[in-house]
């Protein structure tokens, strides 16, 4: 028997559908971001007695599109209800928001995504999606528990949000971590959201350890934060757990500053919400023909891409999924792939020394000077031995930063230092600046390494690694038949 405790992970993301133009049940402009407080409210938004909610058509679009790219089935009928709660960001006491329960419905369910760890893959199901209000937004002044004052900001009120609730199918950090690289791939291949956007995409992650009480871990911001509050929750669990004890069902806070979640409240349960249908909002039927043409219009999608990728350019599902899932270096690739096709060695290039350094300098992709052309032709010159694998890895930073052509650093004199004559000359330099290298590389084969290591230095990795071997080896052996 394994002692190993089992670890259970449910997510809820909520995401802002940013694309829209309006709020979910008014006419107020959604971009409110960086806005006055306050601005971007009306009598609905700011829930004044006798206003009607009027439901943004594409927000039902929008749900729909995200409900087939998770294999979801699609409820016929859309109820809105209200879920009642007192709060200073609410200003009705409830939201308008859907239900799946006895007469309810969430506009989506049982759907499911695959995702790919450690080399295997993964099925993810969906429990379901809900078309919902985002409430407003309060101020702290400082830290949640010492302000000493709050202030409310009504402009996020009523935008329209999406809520996916997942199956406890995720086990490890890991895996969450997976997921929601997954799922914000497919919302953006959607073009429904701008999941970079301050608060466009908030996690509430559910954690049980060993069959114990489920913990809540409300409004983490972002994956990486999301990944250490998980591993962090796991390993306090584990503690209870260990000591005998029985972990509490509540409500924790992921506090990133200290790297710790805090108890926040316990768990209120569903049946406190008082749920019931919004009489101001009669269901509406979702006819199969809405549907066919939403599906229609579905671009490709992250599965369909990655096979593709997997086919056409004869990709492991590896490979083909960490370029796929940034969409961006998958367009990349696919230009840079119309000009060179060793694809295996071109993604390699991509996915690893490539993103890096544009990670680095911190670029955003409409950023990006770099052309397809300069990584074909890096990639072409280091096939034909004009530059060594060490030089392309140098040359990279300022080709992804600057957009520089190779050429042009060829020109600067930035080939393989293949000529012998030059070679030899450096060797001898430096055999005659390390005078005890020189000694110990005759008695010892192996610390003619060291003399290597010095001629790369000296020429910047420029020299032809094999030349200089063998050039080293000759004048060791000169040396032994002078002796
Ligand atoms: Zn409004």
């Amino acid at each position: 028997m394994s002692s190993i405790p089992e670890v259970k992970i449910g997510l809820e993301i909520h995401v802002q559908l940013t694309s829209l133009k309006t709020k979910l049940f008014c006419p107020t402009p959604s971009n409110y971001r960086g806005e006055e407080p306050n601005t971007y409210v009306c009598p609905v938004c700011l829930g004044l007695p006798g206003t009607l909610p009027v439901v943004n058509k594409k927000a039902i679009e929008y749900a729909i599109a995200l409900a087939l790219a998770l294999n979801c089935e699609i409820n016929d009928k859309l109820v809105f209800v209200r879920k009642h709660y007192f709060y200073p960001d609410l200003p009705k006491n409830y939201q308008i928001s859907q239900y799946d329960g006895p007469g309810f419905s969430s506009i989506a369910r049982n759907g499911y995504v695959k995702i790919f760890v450690d080399g295997k893959s993964k099925i993810v199901r969906i429990r379901r999606i809900n078309i919902e209000e985002d409430p407003g937004k309060i101020h702290y002044i400082g830290s949640i528990e010492t302000s000493p004052y709050s202030l409310v900001d009504y402009n996020r009120s009523g935008i329209a949000l999406l809520e996916i609730v997942t199956e406890p199918d995720i086990e490890s950090p890991k895996e969450a971590r997976a997921f929601l690289d997954k799922l914000i791939a497919i919302l953006e291949y959607l073009g429904i959201t701008d999941t970079s956007r301050e608060g466009a995409f908030r996690v509430d992650a559910n954690i049980s350890v060993a069959g114990g009480s489920r913990v809540e871990i409300k409004n983490i911001g972002s994956i990486k934060e999301v990944e250490k509050a998980l591993t962090y929750e796991i390993i306090r669990q584990k503690n209870i757990v260990g000591k005998g004890g029985e972990v509490k069902r509540e409500t924790r806070h992921w506090d990133s500053s200290k790297g710790v979640t805090v108890p926040l409240r316990s768990k209120e349960f569903e049946e406190d919400y008082r749920y019931f249908p919004d009489p101001d909002l009669p269901p509406m039927i979702i006819t199969k023909t809405f549907i066919e043409s939403v599906a229609k219009s579905l671009p490709e999608l992250p599965d369909s891409r990655i096979e593709r990728f997997i086919k056409q350019y004869e990709l492991d599902e590896y490979r083909a999924t960490v370029l796929v899932l940034i969409k961006w270096l998958a367009d990349f690739f696919e230009e840079c792939a119309k000009l060179y096709n060793n694809y295996k060695k071109l993604a390699d290039l991509l996915i690893t020394d490539f993103l890096r350094w544009v990670k680095e300098f911190n670029l955003s992709p409409r950023e990006l000077k770099v052309q397809s052309i300069h990584i074909v032709k890096l990639l072409q010159y280091l096939d034909k031995g004009v530059i060594s694998i060490k030089m392309l890895k140098e040359s990279l930073p300022r080709i992804v930063k600057e957009g520089i052509d190779i050429d042009k650093l060829v020109a600067e004199g930035y080939t393989k230092l293949d000529d012998e004559i030059v070679i030899e000359k450096i060797v001898r330099e430096v055999m005659a600046e390390n005078p005890k290298a020189v000694k110990d590389a005759l008695e010892n084969p192996k610390a003619v390494n060291y003399l290597v290591g010095m001629v790369m230095k000296k020429t910047r990795g420029r020299a032809d690694p094999n030349k200089t071997v063998e050039i080293i080896k000759r004048l060791l052996d000169e040396i032994r038949k002078k002796s």
